[in-house]
């Protein structure tokens, strides 16, 4: 952290898969490369357990990684749908955070699950939750120079169930259109009392769907608000054109795959729900 805040020039590097291929497309890198796997203490076996990650765990450590709550199905569907399967057993799930990309895979899933970044840096250390992470693209909120040293993932509520869906421009590996994550939290007769949604790609960076919030206060069935669902992420979304789509388009798709996000939840059976 000292060597990082001398050198202005200067940045972390976990896994690099983001870092790199930046690199051959500026002028300058940076001059001083600071490689996190040489801290012994994050060079463990135990890189990922139900409530934190460490900075080195990677997208193949949370592929393996069994989670028995069906509320981090979301945040299991959005690492084994990562789709660079080269790449996975290097990319780390800080390092997926901490680049602040608009298509940022495992942002919204970990939005929904209330998930924390802690981080130290010269002017202090705190934590800050990940839908607060993202200043802008490329740019987070932490203070300069901060290293992040470990991700809190909260136990999700009892009756509560995670889902993710992401729509690409073609197979599985093609790039992000866009994507939804939700956490519903349900009542023995299947009615919803709470929950979040969360959009990537949709935006200039991940973020949360804060209508939904409300929408998923209704303690109605699930199947009643999937339109009202649709909209708010619709509402929430402000996409720009890019060559794999049209902002229209990519806000028409984020209605949809809202909605069949959460369709997918409630057309599980309510027992199945009801008694994790
Ligand atoms: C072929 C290919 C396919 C890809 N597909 C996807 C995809 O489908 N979805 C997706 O979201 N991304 C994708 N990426 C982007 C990238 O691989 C991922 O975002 C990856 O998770 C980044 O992790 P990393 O460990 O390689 O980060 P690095 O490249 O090492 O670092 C990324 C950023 O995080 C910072 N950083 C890393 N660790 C810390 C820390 N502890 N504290 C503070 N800052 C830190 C670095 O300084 C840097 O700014 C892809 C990349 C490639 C090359």
């Amino acid at each position: 952290m000292n060597l990082r805040s001398e050198c202005y020039s200067s940045c972390y590097l976990a896994g690099g898969t983001h870092l790199i291929p930046h690199w051959r497309t500026v002028e300058r890198p940076p001059e001083l490369v600071i490689n996190l796997k040489r801290v012994a203490p994050w060079n463990t076996d135990d890189l990922v357990n139900t409530s934190w990650l460490t900075p080195l765990a990677t997208i193949s450590d949370l592929q393996k990684h069994m989670f028995s709550h069906p509320g981090f199905s979301g945040l299991s569907t959005a690492a084994r749908e990562f789709g660079a399967p080269l790449i996975e057993p290097l990319a780390t799930v800080t390092g997926n955070l901490a680049a602040a990309r608009s298509n940022c895979a495992l942002a919204a899933p970990l939005i929904t699950l209330a998930a924390k970044v802690h981080y130290v840096s010269i002017v202090g250390s705190g934590h800050v939750s990940v839908d607060d992470l993202f200043e802008k693209p490329g740019c987070t909120t932490l203070p300069h120079g901060a290293l992040i040293t470990a991700i809190e993932i909260p136990t999700p509520p009892p009756n509560s169930h995670g889902a993710h869906l992401s729509l690409r421009g073609g197979t599985t590996s093609s790039p992000l259109i866009v994507a939804a994550s939700t956490l519903v939290e349900l009542n023995d007769d299947g009615t919803v009392r709470g929950g979040r949604l969360s959009i990537t790609n949709a935006a200039s960076t991940p973020r949360e769907v804060i209508a939904a919030q409300e929408i998923l206060r209704a303690h109605t069935r699930l199947d009643d608000i999937v339109g009202d669902l649709g909209q708010a992420a619709a509402d929430a979304a402000d996409p720009d054109d890019d060559r794999w789509g049209s902002a229209k388009y990519r806000k028409r798709m984020t209605r949809v795959v809202t909605e069949r996000l959460i369709k997918s939840i409630a057309s599980i059976p309510t027992t199945e729900v009801a008694t994790q």
